[in-house]
């Protein structure tokens, strides 16, 4: 029988950054203690996650969870069995490259908001503003050996203004293009892409912006994550972050899902045939962990229902 799913255009392998740390954590009430932190960044690297996104170097005043990526970062350097893994830190400003070169990373994230409007509330810059100081970070990084990659957030739609055109995309894309950051993430902050969108605006940037390399980042805040990593790997991209457990929230949908699920997303991408390099089994057990330390139920669909695999075996022992 011929091929059929030949027609879906998938990539044969995916790469998924694990963001629990940073993201996932972000908007937890509760400070995570760094040795738990530290626990659940070697359970992620020993399921065969290649790339976390560990902590970020921002004011330790407005993000209390973020305070001590300094020594997250510092564990990281003194475990030895993690050294073929990327560790990379989110950084906003000139101080938090130099804190991230202090610690030794590799790789730093630059972040900014599609929208103006989304951007003046979180750091009450202009774009003009946050391209000034990223050039000069650009201008550290590649004196000190850090390589950069950059964010684009709410960049499928604004909380505070709808709808992002494509032009917003396309005109900040140039903009880290031309300070040389040639690894971008469009980032669906608040959970409002659709398969359609993502396949339209993924399309466009791939189009206009070939030597890019393309990563995204979903939230599954409104129940579309997965429908949208689909709709991504169809438009071409084969990187995407996710959290353990589905953690991370979203600040103007109080109680919402948080980030797509990485044990959700490898158990898709496995039925699919795609390869993650994660064990998914090892993975799970992670997500238990994670589970255990904040204390309720995580919004993963498959830390609560157990894997299509499990429920082969459990059908067959009741036969
Ligand atoms: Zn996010």
């Amino acid at each position: 029988m011929a091929d059929y799913t030949a027609n879906m255009k998938l990539p044969a392998r995916v790469s998924i950054c694990e963001v629990v740390t940073r993201d996932g954590l972000q908007n937890e009430k509760e400070v995570m203690a760094t040795e738990r932190k530290n626990l659940l960044i070697q359970a992620v690297v020993a399921a065969g996650v290649k790339i976390v996104e560990a902590g970020s170097f921002v004011n330790p005043k407005a993000v209390p969870q973020m305070a001590d990526t300094e020594q997250v970062f510092a564990n990281i350097a003194s475990n030895s069995t993690q050294k073929d893994v990327e560790y990379r830190a989110l950084i906003l400003n000139k101080r938090g490259i130099e804190r991230a070169y202090e610690c030794g990373v590799k790789k730093a994230k630059l972040t900014l908001s599609a929208s103006q409007s989304h951007q003046k509330a979180n750091a009450n810059q202009s774009h003009d503003e946050i391209f000034a100081n990223f050039a000069a970070i650009a201008e550290f990084a590649k004196l000190n050996g850090v390589t950069l990659s950059g964010a684009i957030s709410t960049a499928f739609g604004c909380p505070f203004e709808g709808a992002v055109p494509v032009e917003a995309i396309i005109d900040i894309t140039k903009r880290y293009d031309e300070i040389g950051v040639g690894e971008l993430s469009l980032s669906d902050t608040t959970g409002m892409a659709d398969p359609a969108l993502v396949y339209r605006n993924v399309s466009i940037m791939k189009e206009r912006f070939p030597g890019i390399v393309w990563n995204l980042h979903f939230h599954n805040t409104r129940g579309m994550g997965l429908a949208n990593v689909l709709a991504g790997m169809q438009a071409g991209v084969s990187r995407f972050d996710a959290s353990l457990g589905g953690l991370g929230g979203c600040p103007f949908a109080p109680g919402a899902s948080g980030n797509i699920a990485t044990e959700d997303l490898v158990h898709m991408l496995d039925l699919m045939g795609i390869e993650t390099g994660i064990d998914l089994g090892k993975l799970l057990e992670a997500a238990k962990m994670l589970q255990g330390f904040v204390g309720r139920e995580l919004a993963s669909a498959v830390l609560k229902a157990g894997r299509n695999s499990d429920l082969h075996e459990r059908v067959l022992k009741l036969d």
